[in-house]
């Protein structure tokens, strides 16, 4: 560089003002102050206000300033960054819900308290084989946030205490070090929040809010999915967080491998750490469940009765939870025990529910099979004729829309197939029933058949 950096980067800045007529690079902008570096003439320090500034300049204008500096200079330079300081940044404004009222509650809690539920902690979260690497994966991570895990992402079904066991990391960590920053939030609630802080023209505040905390606790990460915009928002929250170590803990209904939709460098970096699940509870836990709530809510049952329920409700503990709820107000109603017969018709309701939710994928693909007059064992083999091939199609589809199996159990169960032929499948079916009224209408016999 033969000019010095200040006059290099003033050239620089005129140009870049007039490739953009964007007001906001002009801000960014004005907050650098470049240096060079002494120990490496190749390297350009941009010192700037705060992490988010170094973030989002880094994303978003990098490219932009290191061409500029290029025509000024005729050189390629390499860039780092330093943070001013960070003092005049206040503390981040609590969400707009009610505070308890409480005056002495403190900072953190105010912030807290209301988006966290204290039924939540792990010591009311029930351990057995299906969810004991996700329990004791979320219990080093409140034990150690932002040092083994990050980010943590858990994945499950509905109602298999994916919000239970995140919420219950916030907790531990608040009740054990209680100035940390926690923030639990859905990403449906974090979509609304950014689009309203666009909305007033706040978005500075909202990135303090979420770039500023020591915990981020996002719940039902598949909600991003085709939000390009919120998805470029939260690329940004999750580096910055990251790159300050900050623990960050996210939940969705299905395993990373099967997102869609969502940017794959977000994809990418929620299984940058550790990825678990939970499947659904065997007997013995959902007994053990049970036994738990009933004390809770502080009723007595029969164990004909729990054990009837935890034979016949298999799939969702939030259901199991709904059954128990209604043995209790039944109960408090006649002032009697409720014995199994009973609960039996008590919960009819509930268990035709639970009827659909049971269909398993030999089942469909025995009942598919005979719809076609093929063999069974067609729904395995790698035989290819379109007689074949479809029904085997339509299977996969089935099993999509009425099991809970992930893509890859699928296609293992369809003679080890990978889940992306089960998305190739999916999708197939679903464009034909589009267009042909005739696989409609077979796919609604069979489904009419499937769910009895
Ligand atoms: P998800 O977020 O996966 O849909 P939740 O965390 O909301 O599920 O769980 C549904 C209900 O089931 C909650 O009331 C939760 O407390 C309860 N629950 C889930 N798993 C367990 C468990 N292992 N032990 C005790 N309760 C559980
Ligand atoms: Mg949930």
């Amino acid at each position: 560089m033969t000019i010095s950096i200040q006059e290099t980067w003033a050239k620089a800045c005129e140009i870049l003002k007039q490739c953009s007529e964007s007001r906001s690079l002009d801000l960014w902008l004005k907050q650098i102050n470049p240096s060079l570096l002494p120990e490496d003439k190749k390297k350009i320090q941009l010192e700037v206000d705060n992490e988010i500034s170094s973030v989002w300049i880094k994303e978003n204008y990098e490219q932009y300033i290191s061409d500029a500096i290029k025509a000024v200079t005729g050189e390629e330079y390499k860039f780092v960054y330093k943070i001013r300081c960070d003092q005049n940044l206040e503390e981040p404004t609590p969400p707009k819900v009610k505070n308890n009222g409480s005056k002495t509650a403190n900072k953190n809690e105010v912030f807290l308290r209301n988006e966290l539920s204290p039924k939540y902690i792990f010591e009311t979260f029930v351990v057995g084989n299906n969810n004991n690497m996700a329990h004791a994966s979320a219990i080093a991570v409140a034990q150690s946030p932002g040092t083994c895990y990050n980010p943590l992402f858990i994945h499950g079904g509905s109602g298999l205490g994916k919000t239970h066991l995140l919420q219950a990391i916030g907790n531990y960590i608040l009740h054990h070090k209680n100035n940390s920053k926690v923030v639990y939030i859905s990403s449906e609630s974090f979509t609304n929040e950014f689009i309203e802080s666009l909305q007033i023209n706040n978005l500075y505040n909202f990135r303090k809010k979420y770039r500023y905390v020591d915990i981020l606790l996002i719940d039902d990460v598949q909600f991003l999915a085709n939000k390009e915009r919120i998805q470029e928002e939260f690329f940004h929250t999750f580096n910055a967080l990251h790159g300050a170590r900050k623990q960050i803990v996210m939940t969705c209904d299905r395993p990373v491998s099967e997102m869609q939709n969502i940017q794959e460098r977000l994809v990418t970096r929620f299984a940058w750490g550790l990825v678990t699940d939970l499947q659904p509870p065997d007997v013995e836990t959902r007994i053990a469940i049970l036994n738990v709530k009933a004390k809770t809510i502080n009723v007595t049952v029969l164990p004909e009765v729990i054990d009837f329920m935890a034979m016949h409700i298999r799939s969702d503990i939030r259901r199991l939870e709904g059954a128990l709820l209604r043995i209790k107000s039944y109960q408090d109603l006649t002032k009697k025990l409720i014995i199994a017969k009973e609960a039996e018709n008590l919960l009819r309701e509930l268990l035709s529910e639970e009827a659909k939710q049971v269909i398993t994928i030999e089942y469909i693909q025995k009942v598919v099979a005979e719809h076609f007059d093929i063999r069974l064992a067609d729904m395995t083999s790698r035989r290819r004729p379109e007689s074949i091939a479809f029904p085997r199609q339509i299977a996969m589809y089935l099993s999509r829309e009425l099991t809970q199996h992930s893509l890859n159990e699928i296609g293992s169960a369809f003679g080890k197939r990978d889940h992306g032929t089960v998305l190739h499948a999916c999708k197939l079916v679903k464009d034909r029933m589009d267009v042909e009224g005739n696989v409609r209408e077979t796919i609604r016999q069979l489904e009419k058949k499937l769910k009895g």
